[in-house]
This record gives C-alpha cells, sequence and structure tokens, in this order.
C-alpha cells in the first residue's frame, strides 16, 4: 500500500529566516541537519536520512506542528503575558523556539515541554546560541503526561490536538499560577469565551469558568503559521480565580456531563432517561450505605470509595441493578428527580442557557434530597484520571 505521509517539508533555512526576519541574519541551515530519531512514527527514520541530505524539516500535522513567524505577534502575546523579570514561565510546545526566546528575555526562567526530539535540539542549539542556556530546562516529553514543575505563567502556543485536555489540567491541576496566555484554535477559543446561551457555550465553558476567568486578547489569521493550517487562531488569557465555589469537583465534572450529555434538550428530559434514573438511584443508595456504614465505624473502605471518587465502577452494572429495584421503587425516585427539578424551576431550562450559579444551585438541592453524582472512571487508565474525566465525552 502506498504510504501518503501525513506532514510536510519545511526547508530549515526558510524557518530560520523567518524566525531572524528582523535581525536579518543569513542562515547556515546544515548547522540545523537531524540526528535523531522519533521513536514514535515509523516512518521518521526514512525522512531523518532525507532531512540530513536534503537539509529541511517534516513538520507533523498530527503532531500540530505549525510555527508562528510573525515576530510583530510573537511580541504581542510576550507583552499581554506580562512576564516579571522574576518569573518561571511554562511553555507547552516550544517548537523550534520563537517564542521561547522571548520568554527568556523577558523571564527569569523557562520550563518548556515538547514532544518531539528534533524540535529539541534546535531548540537547544537556538538558545545555546544566544547564551540564554542556563536559563531554560527542556523537559522532553508529552506535556500530558509530563509532571508540570512549579510555574508562574504559561505562555505558549500550544498543539491544538490537546487544548482541551491540557487547559483541564492547567486549571484543576493544583498548580498555582497567575494566568496563562494561549494561543488557540479560534473556535475553541470561542467555545471558552462563551457565556450561557451563546451558541458555543458548553461543558467546557462550564467547567473551566468555575475556577478561571478568561479574556480574549486577538485573533491570528491562519496566514500567520509555517505551515498554514486549515484554521485561524485566537490568543487568550486564562485567569485562576483567587476564589473558587465550595464543591466536589469530581461530582461536580459528573453533574455538568449529566447536564451537558445533550446540551439542548431540558433538563427534565435528560434527568427523566430510564438509564439516567437508574444510575442516579444506584448511586444514591451506594453513598448512603458508605455514609451509614462510616458513621458507624465499619467497614471503611467502603466509605472512602465515594470520597475517593475513583472507584472503579461499570455502567453495566445498573442493568443487573435495575432487576433488583421494584418498579415502585424506581418510580418514587424518578418522582423525586422531577420534584427537585420542578422545586428549582429547572424542568424545562436547557443546560446551555444556565449560569454556574443556577447550575451550582440545582447541584446543591439534588445533594440535599441525598442524590449524587459521580462518573466511571477506571483510575489505570490515565495519569490525569480527573481531567480524561472531566473532558472526554
Ligand atoms: N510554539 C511553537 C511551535 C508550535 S507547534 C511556535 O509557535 O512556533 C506545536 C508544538 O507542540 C510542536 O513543536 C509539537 O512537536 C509540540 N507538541 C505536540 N504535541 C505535544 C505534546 N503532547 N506535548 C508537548 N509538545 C507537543
Amino acid at each position: 500500500m502506498l504510504f501518503k505521509p501525513k506532514s510536510t517539508p519545511i526547508y530549515l533555512a526558510r524557518i530560520i529566516f523567518l524566525q531572524n526576519s528582523q535581525r536579518n541574519l543569513s542562515t547556515k541551515s546544515s548547522h540545523y541537519s537531524r540526528k535523531n530519531i522519533d521513536d514514535d512514527d515509523k516512518d521518521q527514520k526514512t525522512r531523518d536520512t532525507k532531512e540530513d541530505q536534503q537539509d529541511h524539516l517534516y513538520l507533523y500535522k498530527s503532531k500540530g506542528q505549525h510555527l508562528l513567524t510573525n515576530t510583530r505577534i510573537l511580541d504581542a502575546i510576550v507583552r499581554r503575558s506580562n512576564i516579571r523579570p522574576t518569573d518561571t514561565v511554562l511553555e507547552i510546545g516550544p517548537g523550534t523556539g520563537n517564542l521561547t526566546v522571548k520568554l527568556l528575555e523577558a523571564a527569569k526562567k523557562v520550563v518548556a515541554i515538547e514532544i518531539d526530539k528534533r524540535m529539541v535540539d534546535i531548540l537547544h542549539k537556538r538558545v545555546s546560541e544566544k547564551g540564554l542556556q542556563d536559563r531554560i530546562h527542556v523537559i522532553c516529553k508529552d506535556a500530558m503526561k509530563a509532571e508540570f514543575p512549579q510555574f508562574d505563567l504559561v505562555v505558549a502556543n500550544i498543539p491544538y490536538g490537546i487544548s482541551s485536555p491540557l487547559v483541564a489540567k492547567l486549571v484543576y491541576g493544583g498548580n498555582p499560577f497567575r494566568s496563562a496566555t494561549l494561543l488557540l484554535q479560534k473556535e475553541f477559543a470561542r467555545r471558552l469565551l462563551a457565556k450561557p446561551g451563546d451558541s458555543e457555550f458548553n461543558r467546557l465553558a462550564v467547567n473551566v469558568k468555575l475556577v478561571a476567568d478568561v479574556e480574549f486578547v486577538m485573533d491570528v489569521s491562519k496566514r500567520e503559521f509555517l505551515p498554514c493550517p486549515k484554521v485561524d487562531s485566537s490568543v487568550v488569557i486564562i485567569r485562576p480565580k483567587a476564589e473558587v465555589p465550595d464543591v466536589n469537583l469530581d461530582e461536580w465534572w459528573a453533574f455538568t456531563r449529566t447536564c451537558f450529555s445533550k446540551k439542548n434538550k431540558t433538563l427534565g428530559a435528560t434527568f427523566k432517561q430510564k438509564k439516567k434514573v437508574i444510575e442516579l438511584l444506584r448511586l444514591a443508595k451506594t453513598t448512603s450505605t458508605n455514609r451509614e456504614n462510616t458513621i458507624i465505624g465499619k467497614n471503611h473502605e467502603c466509605g472512602d470509595d465515594y470520597d475517593g471518587s475513583h472507584e472503579e465502577e461499570d455502567t453495566d452494572g445498573d442493568v443487573g441493578f435495575a432487576s433488583s429495584c421494584s418498579v415502585v421503587e424506581m418510580t418514587l425516585f424518578k418522582e423525586n428527580i422531577v420534584g427537585i427539578l420542578k422545586t428549582g424551576g429547572f424542568e424545562d431550562k436547557r443546560p446551555s442557557k444556565l449560569s454556574n450559579e443556577e447550575l451550582l444551585h440545582l447541584l446543591s438541592l439534588f445533594n440535599q434530597a441525598g442524590i449524587y453524582f459521580h462518573d466511571h472512571v477506571n483510575p489505570k487508565d490515565s495519569d490525569n484520571v480527573s481531567f480524561a474525566a472531566a473532558y472526554s465525552s
């Protein structure tokens, strides 16, 4: 079978020329011949040989390799990030270092996480040539698997493929930071900025808004990237909120997942689904049993299951559970759910029109009635189980 590589050959001379266009530098592109092999890509070896011979660099669409080459925009991103000379800046996906060198000029230190070893090599060389190597720490890893060190700010033109989990990792990851200035796909940025009632408003916006504020900075045309992607981009600044509502985040994610499972359906329609009723009844029973056991000092392990939030459960269990419940019990439970929705005036509301305050109020009404939410997550599946749970759909 003929293999058509999903990558674009970009001549290094052109990249470096654009990178240094301000200083009008000419480039010894041979300086950047490729030596490392990316183990992940089977066809990489062939390309490396080609790259050595022809002195160009393949950029992978699969890795979101679109380099931002406009110095004016790079400067604007750095300026809007309000970097202090004492700051450590985290950059995800530095690529060939267009933004990195500018960050190094403004910050005390840059920690750059880059998945592609070829990029890491180029970055090291470029930074060393400028004598800035002592202030950079490059981690050659998948940013979604890497443990983030302490940082004050994030400034990055990220690979768009990891936008959702990365934003979740930043805002829910437990690392305190001042702000994250991110270049994102325009549509994704619009969703982060959306307000209740906007057509783009969805669960992502709801979950991010719970813990952070998002500010629009500017749109960036696709023509500013090399190679030119299919989509336009926008820069936004995400600032963690000083005060976050007192809510169990695992439960919040599970709750918003249920509410937004059909974002244009009314909450009445979503919560009356038989499958949902069974799931919530099962959880209500488990939770109340666990709570009783905890209170009377028995079976502490079960009590921990709910609070620990990562109990491995299978949704198939709901089927067996359903057959063990009487019709009366299910009917009463469903009426209870509908009663709660009616009391709060939520039955005919659509989740995409509700503010976080309203959603938090609904969750508290459910909790007061002994109804809880919990995602089915296997903790062994992912290093970042909470983020995966928050954003897998
Ligand atoms: N910031 C640079 C490059 C952007 S291209 C610039 O503006 O010019 C995106 C970069 O992210 C690429 O270098 C790509 O190799 C890297 N990347 C892709 N997936 C990644 C991941 N999961 N973790 C870390 N880096 C990643």
